[in-house]
């Protein structure tokens, strides 16, 4: 179940940046291998869409890593250290110019998702707000974006890992 995730060490912290209350809070991003389940460092933002892109197709293992085997150890473990979120696989990446950011908010019941345009307009916060952008600025849909090539769907916060507080908080 747990095949990509993107964590976070401060209590508030996914996947392209996360936010939390404004403040950064993604720190790590880490791929599963599929083979031995060991959990891999993703160095850059870009690589880790890169790989949720096409993880059902092309599913992640160790050897993709460079300089790694299913012979080393992990590089992260899984525990409550930190929080984790995890994501869907196959999102798609996001557009050239275009930022996803989320933001979990503060009883960690729920991250939100918007981008944020090249042109630093507005943020987008649903697929109409997409549509609307690139009817309104075609200069940025490159002759190909359209609304597919984005997510709204954000990752599932692991509630074992959330700070106590927060936890708490979400029981509800
Ligand atoms: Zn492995």
């Amino acid at each position: 179940m747990k095949k990509i995730s993107t964590e976070k060490t401060t209590p508030q912290q996914p996947k392209t940046q996360p936010e939390i209350g404004g403040k950064k809070w993604v720190e790590i991003w880490s791929a599963q291998c599929g083979e031995c389940f060991k959990w891999r460092i993703i160095p850059s933002e870009e690589e880790y869409e890169e790989i949720r892109s096409k993880f059902i197709e092309d599913p992640f293992v160790c050897s993709k890593k460079p300089g790694f085997s299913c012979n080393d150890k992990a590089d992260i473990e899984y525990d409550k250290s930190r929080t984790w979120v995890i994501d869907k696989p196959n999102t798609p990446k996001t557009p050239t110019g275009f930022k996803r950011r989320m933001t979990l908010r503060r009883n960690g019941s729920k991250i939100d998702c918007h981008y944020k345009t090249p042109n630093g307009t507005k943020q987008l916060r649903t697929p109409t707000d997409v549509s609307n952008f690139l009817t309104s600025y075609p200069e940025y849909n490159n002759g190909y974006i359209s609304v597919q090539h984005f997510s709204f769907i954000t990752p599932k916060i692991m509630q074992d890992t959330l700070p106590p507080t927060s936890a708490g908080a979400a029981k509800d």
